[in-house]
């Protein structure tokens, strides 16, 4: 797809709490470098249908699916008020298959190893998130873990797509699809990844695995506040940062929006904008490596707008 003529545009969920602040930021710094894209925001915030059922507003929807591109901030899911999760309403709706989530070592903010360079692509649909549950008696649940072969091979397909378009490290034609993949179980990987993450690249798995795999590997390189995501779907994509709404800071200017802000990049390369993509990485992993002005949770003392316009200035 080219891109080439005027400027595209996206979907902007700003989301709750700290949402609002580090979407602004991102918006700044993609202003900062001329980004070719325009921001069309929407409010996901679930409304009372005609049918009395609460749901995302159809202007969201439609925007999603018109722009086929989105960026989203934190939601909040109100707890025990029967309510579902709006994330999952919107894998639901938008079809987003596979979750992917690079995790690169960061220069400048030190963790216990220093060079993790993995990527987790998690089946999104299916597994232990079927909502296959019912209690037999009373006392005993039983729980459907559903793996379908269309779901399985599409996950698959495009975890070979994505180590193929971003030059991982093996070496792959299409000829060699199941070759390039080794079948590992999931505790020994677990053991692997903390002794030695350096052995693995990109890692494909279902919907649970993923889930728990995909935070532990953010673990190595630094925590939610770094990671960013991508959410594949069948006709668009939305990429989010994958913390929550950090209540205890929202509405305090003190947030790091680098987990949203990479999500961004993430999204830039899949819409093939990659010179504004490196650009724009390259500025926040300088920022991130000088250490002058570091966010609360990287341990520093700078604000959010400050850390953001120190962005702006080197690009
Ligand atoms: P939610 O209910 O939306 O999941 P939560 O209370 O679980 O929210 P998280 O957002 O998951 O909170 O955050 C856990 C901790 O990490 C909080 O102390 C929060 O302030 C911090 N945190 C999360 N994201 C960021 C961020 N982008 N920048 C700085 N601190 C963050
Ligand atoms: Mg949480």
């Amino acid at each position: 797809r080219a891109y080439s003529s005027g400027s595209k545009k996206v979907t902007l969920i700003p989301g709750d709490g700290i949402g609002p602040e580090i979407s602004a930021a991102v918006q700044k710094i993609f202003a900062a470098a001329s980004v070719p894209i325009e921001w069309e925001a929407v409010d996901v915030t679930p409304v009372r249908g005609p049918d009395g059922k609460f749901g995302i507003p159809q202007a969201a929807i439609d925007s999603v699916n018109t722009n086929k591109i989105g960026l989203k901030g934190p939601l909040m899911t109100p707890v025990g008020k029967g309510h579902r999760s709006l994330n999952l309403a919107l894998r639901k709706e938008f079809n987003l298959y596979a979750n992917v989530r690079p995790c690169r070592s960061l220069e400048g903010y030190k963790t216990l190893y220093d060079d993790v360079d993995v990527v987790t692509i998690r089946e999104n649909t299916e597994g232990e998130y079927s909502g296959i549950e019912h209690e037999i008696v009373d006392g005993v649940v039983q729980s459907i873990k559903l793996i379908t072969e269309e779901a399985s091979k599409r996950v698959a397909e495009y975890a070979f797509q994505y180590a193929k378009n971003n030059n991982r490290k093996r070496r792959m034609s299409d000829g060699l699809f199941l070759r390039c993949f080794e079948e590992r179980y999931l505790d020994t990987v677990c053991l692997n990844m903390v002794q030695n993450p350096g052995k693995y690249d990109v890692l494909v798995m279902p919907n649970l695995y993923g889930d728990i795999l995909s935070d532990m590997c953010a673990g190595l390189v630094g925590g939610l506040g770094l990671t960013p995501s991508g959410n594949m779907g069948l006709n668009g994509a939305l990429f989010e940062s994958v913390h929550g709404t950090a209540p205890d800071i929202a509405g305090k200017d003190l947030a790091n929006p680098t987990a949203l802000l990479l999500s961004a990049v993430m999204m830039l390369r899949h819409m093939e904008l990659n010179s504004y993509a490196d650009k724009i990485e390259r500025a926040a992993f300088e920022t991130i490596k000088e250490s002058k002005y570091l966010t609360g949770d990287l341990g520093g003392r700078a604000k959010c707008s400050e850390f953001t316009n120190e962005i702006c200035a080197k690009l």
